[in-house]
């Protein structure tokens, strides 16, 4: 079905993203997943193609272009590449972006943003904790006032880019007795002395993106290094929460719609019987079943696109977006390794890595039974 939510001028940018994903990117892809990491010249490559700054003012370095539609298509183009480039770009460009540009001050935004825009301070984000990530507002992580600064204590988990990154946003405690009103958002350089990180932990997939254990033994912070207002952090997560959800939406709903594209082109060639194993009933009914499946999905996220565009999102709008998009991938995803046979349990082809690289999104950033708990409680349940 012809979508409409797109016009000449994000076209033309959608080409210019293809053009430097096939030049830029495309031939490294083996060396990404060796590495474990993007490497620094990704970044800085992205950044000098414009595509870091979407998000923030030129004066402060970036390409604002103030329609989200633009790091739709760019979410799009990335994920139809592979999961972990819409998900390491995300972090940075789509989702810390916001924190820098909306919660800081004139000074913070002169210190971070050039350099954030440039792919030369490369960021994430600190939320999730060994000790629980769903339950965000009880993070033990703490800041402690200690003469005209703070006093970070604590450790996170599952931090995307956080092997990599020159900054991060962490969540920390400074108001015990509050709970959720009692949580600040700390901009800490990571080569801040007691700032430490572990191992590049061992993903199922997604193995061209760095995810780390961060651990901070007494680093010390200063006012100007908080983001937003003191103790009330959680509730500058929960405003960006949406924008980062129907990121997760864009990104599931690409990658499974070009992982079923492949497949229906493989059902095509793939012999059986003498015939196309598309041919047989059961796998025409399938991938049909399969495309329509996205393509009515399409439909609702690109609604949500156009709101969020707007600022019309709802928190809730998104989580039904980011759930119901993670399953539908899973789902297609598990049939087109099946079409695909023996050849789709081998790590060579694409459409194996893909389906590993996409389990985890029915978990990260709030994971379905979160969403619908969020849901059902709008619902007054
Ligand atoms: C590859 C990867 C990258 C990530 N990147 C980041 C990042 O950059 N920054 C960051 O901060 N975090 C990141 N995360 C963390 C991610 O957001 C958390 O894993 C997620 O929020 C779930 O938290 P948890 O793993 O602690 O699971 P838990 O909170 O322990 O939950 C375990 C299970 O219990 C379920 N559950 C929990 N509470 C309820 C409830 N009330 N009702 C029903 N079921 C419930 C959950 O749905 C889940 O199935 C990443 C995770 C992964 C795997």
């Amino acid at each position: 079905m012809r979508r409409t939510i797109y016009d000449e001028d994000h076209e033309a940018f959608r080409e210019s993203v293809k053009e430097f994903l096939d030049r830029s990117v495309r031939p490294h892809l083996e060396d990404y997943q060796e590495a474990h990491a993007l490497p620094r010249e990704f970044w800085v490559e992205a950044g000098k193609q414009g595509l870091l700054g979407l998000e923030v003012p030129e004066e402060y370095g970036g390409t604002e272009a103030g329609d989200y539609r633009f790091n739709a298509v760019l979410t799009e183009e990335l994920a139809k590449v592979n999961m972990s480039l819409p998900s390491c770009l995300g972090i940075h460009a789509d989702i810390v972006a916001p924190y820098l540009v909306h919660l800081t001050t004139e000074e913070q935004r002169k210190r971070w943003l050039p350099d954030f825009c440039a792919g030369q301070l490369l960021t994430a984000i600190g939320m999730t904790e060994p000790s629980g990530g769903s339950d965000l507002a009880a993070l033990k992580t703490t800041a402690v006032r200690d003469g005209d600064g703070w006093v970070l204590n604590g450790s996170k988990t599952f931090i995307t880019n956080g092997y990599s990154a020159d900054l991060v946003v962490v969540a920390a405690r400074t108001a015990p007795e509050k709970k959720a009103r009692g949580i600040t958002l700390f901009g800490v350089r990571s080569d801040s002395a007691g700032f430490s990180r572990g191992r590049k932990l061992d993903k199922v997939g997604q193995d061209e993106s760095d995810t780390a254990e961060l651990a901070f033994e007494d680093v010390r912070l200063r006012d100007d290094d908080i983001i937003g207002e003191l103790d009330n952090g959680f509730i500058h997560m929960m405003q960006w929460l949406p924008q980062e959800r129907l990121g997760s939406a864009i990104t599931n709903l690409a990658h499974a719609r070009q992982i079923l594209d492949e497949t229906i082109g493989y059902a095509q060639q793939r012999q059986a019987f003498g015939k196309p194993i598309g041919t047989f009933q059961h796998n025409q009914f399938l991938l049909a079943e399969l495309v329509t499946q996205v393509e009515v999905t399409q439909a609702y996220v690109d609604q949500c696109v156009v709101a969020h565009a707007a600022g019309e999102l709802t928190a809730i709008d998104a989580a039904k977006a980011k759930w119901w998009t993670a399953q539908v991938q899973n789902d297609v995803l598990d049939h087109c390794v099946q079409v695909h046979g023996g050849y789709g349990y081998m790590n060579e082809y694409r459409v194996a890595r893909a389906w590993r690289d996409a389990r985890v999104t029915k978990i990260w950033a709030g994971s379905n039974e979160i969403m619908k708990m969020l849901i059902g409680r709008d619902l007054g349940l």
